[in-house]
């Protein structure tokens, strides 16, 4: 039988606000253990939360930057569970009146255009963070994270491929760093996605029962999950296993999903509004503001990319996937005309760096100035294209201006005729035998007289120059 594969992802994303979500706790990285708390993050009784205005802020910009609907009424409520991560034993988010709901995301896969449904983003607040020391008896629990302000992003099931959920979660990412309201890092946890899927035969409107899939630490990961999944319950249908609806974790070294725990139901929290944060309505005027206030996104960037560049879709696409790497490209294209050339040397050997590397375009530490220099330099001829590109690497790798490569390495092509001239005369009378050759009609014999005179001027000779003297010479 034929299966079609149903995903909806939740992206739990940490806000970058200086302050957690309900207190005044720094939520600086890397401190340490419970250095950063307080009565409020803690749950002593008594201690009263106040929401951060940052946090809501950062908020309601990406729920708008996701075209969702902003709720009239906003509400905060308890999600009540016993755990040692969560000091209060509950949890402070939104259940029944999110924030925001039905925004869309749009996304390529491939050539395909596609439409996602938000289905709500919401506000609330991170766990603490156990730690089980290897091969001790105890665990231990840190809260600095605990309270700091996570912003939920649930997606309607409208992705039908671990491909289209990896692209779901790129653009996300980059419309993300676009706002400035997250660093977005998975490493440090500040961008967590958790994977539901389920499979159906295709034609099949039901839902089928669906997995929630937890641990995965990159997108690639969440894309090798999802497919180990579809796989998994595509097989347990075939071979008549009942599917149940659980939670299932990556197991990034063995490469499988191993059964946590049966998914708890909404009613197991025992949600209810919380009474310490009164409901309060966010006024039109406020959310226009914000709206007003958005930066250009991906999709705009693209098409004026497109107009004002002459570029493709395809490379404006590119560019503009990363908000500094797309800035990168506009200061370039400020001082250098040929938009098409500093996108071809931004997409290739520069984002090959950036990818080797695992490093944005600001941390690789080539200025643009520097890389229009070095463009200008091809264009006078005074270095070939073959050695901009050793340059560009030196340069990187050194942290130095391509213009101080090139004088420090004496990289500077010779372009000066008469230079050249001097040259060709030299190898044309030590190499008579070849010149013969070449008068009888042996033509193939240049490429010897060339090689020989690249040689004497250490490969520096401007090779079109070379080739035009070479030939008026021989003609002569
Ligand atoms: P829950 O109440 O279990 O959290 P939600 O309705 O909030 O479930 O959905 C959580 C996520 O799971 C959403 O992204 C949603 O699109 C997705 N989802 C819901 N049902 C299915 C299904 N049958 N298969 C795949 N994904 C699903
Ligand atoms: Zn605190
Ligand atoms: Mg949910």
């Amino acid at each position: 039988m034929n299966y079609e594969t149903v995903i909806g992802l939740e992206v739990h994303l940490q806000l970058s606000t200086n302050t957690k979500a309900f207190c005044g706790c720094s939520t600086k990285f890397g401190q340490p253990p419970n250095s950063q708390t307080c009565p409020v993050c803690l749950g002593f009784p008594g201690s009263l939360p106040v929401l951060n205005e940052e946090a809501f802020n950062y908020a309601i910009k990406v729920a708008l930057a996701l075209n969702c609907k902003i709720q009239d009424l906003i509400k905060f409520d308890r999600k009540n569970y016993y755990y040692p991560d969560l000091p209060k034993n509950f949890q402070i988010s939104q259940y029944d009146m999110p924030l925001s709901y039905d925004g869309f995301v749009d996304i390529s896969s491939g050539a395909k255009r596609k439409r996602i449904r938000i289905k709500r983003v919401h506000l609330e607040e991170d766990a603490g963070k156990l730690m089980h020391p290897a091969g001790e008896n105890y665990s231990l629990v840190d809260y600095n994270r605990g309270g700091m302000p996570l912003l939920e992003i649930v997606t309607e099931p409208d992705l039908s491929s671990p491909e289209e959920a990896y692209d779901y979660l790129t653009k996300l990412k980059s419309i993300l760093g676009y706002l400035k309201v997250s660093d977005c890092d998975m490493e440090k946890g500040s961008l967590r996605c958790d994977a539901n899927i389920s499979v159906r035969p295709r034609g099949e409107t039901k839902l089928g029962t669906k997995v929630e899939l937890k641990n995965m630490n990159s997108f690639k990961g969440v894309k090798l999950g999802l497919e180990y999944e579809s796989k998994r319950q595509v097989a347990a249908i075939g071979d008549n296993e009942k599917l149940v609806q659980e939670t299932r974790l990556w197991d990034v070294e063995k490469n499988i999903t191993v059964s946590m725990r049966s998914k708890e139901e909404a009613q197991d929290y025992r949600y209810f509004p919380e009474p310490d944060l009164v409901p309060f309505v966010v006024d039109k005027i406020t959310i226009e503001k914000v709206r007003k206030d958005l930066p250009e996104l991906p999709e705009a960037k693209t098409d004026r990319f497109v107009k004002e560049f002459g570029l493709s879709e395809y490379d404006a696409n590119v560019l503009t996937s990363d908000v500094d790497f797309a800035g990168y490209f506009e200061t370039c294209a400020r001082s250098y005309k040929n938009a098409k050339t500093i996108a071809n040397w931004l997409m290739g050997d520069i984002m090959a760096q950036m990818n080797t590397r695992n490093a944005g375009i600001k941390e690789l530490g080539l200025t643009a100035d520097g890389l229009v220099a070095l463009l200008k330099m091809i264009d006078s001829q005074a270095i070939s294209g073959k050695m901009a590109k050793e340059v560009l690497l030196e340069a990187i790798e050194t942290k130095k201006d391509p213009a101080i490569v090139v004088k420090e390495k004496g990289l500077s092509q010779i372009s000066d005729s008469s230079k050249i001239e001097e040259v060709v005369s030299v190898v044309i009378s030590r190499e008579a035998k070849t010149v013969a050759d070449y008068k009888n009609g042996k033509k193939a014999a240049i490429t010897f007289l060339i090689g020989q005179i690249m040689k004497e001027t250490r490969g520096k000779a401007n090779p079109g120059l070379v080739n035009e003297i070479l030939k008026k010479k021989l003609g002569e």
